[in-house]
């Protein structure tokens, strides 16, 4: 289930030989191209959802918060944040659901 012109169906599909810091049949996780921290990693379905509203199925949201458990594991962070924008208003502009992996640095709160 992909999107043709969808970049994050390209990328999850190795059309760019993007780096995967996790991947398996289901999720895979890559760097943020504009990072907001020292650590901004995105983890994504394969399959395409524009959004979390367009997915119903627990056993892989639950899948993609666990494979960002893994990744922030991998790489150390003690302390992170997880984000999932919904909708432009949330300041979703990838309509490929994704979830944010973010730390290295004080995440003040509330966000902007
Ligand atoms: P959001 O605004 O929640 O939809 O997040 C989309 C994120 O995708 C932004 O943080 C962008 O920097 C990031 N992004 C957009 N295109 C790419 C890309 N080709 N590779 C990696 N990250 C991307
Ligand atoms: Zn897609």
């Amino acid at each position: 289930m992909s999107s043709r012109n969808c970049e994050f169906c390209k990328i999850q599909s190795g059309e760019y030989n993007t780096e995967f810091l996790f991947e398996d049949h289901r999720v895979v996780a890559f760097k943020d191209i504009n990072p907001q921290a020292p650590v901004h990693i995105l983890i994504i379905p394969r399959d395409h959802f524009d959004s979390l509203k367009q997915i119903n199925d627990e056993a892989l949201i639950g899948h993609l918060f666990t494979a960002a458990k893994t990744v922030a594991e991998k790489l150390g962070l003690t302390d992170h944040r997880l984000v999932i924008n919904t909708g432009p208003q949330a300041g979703q502009s990838v309509f490929h659901l994704h979830l944010h992996l973010l730390g290295g640095r004080y995440l003040g709160w509330p966000p902007g």
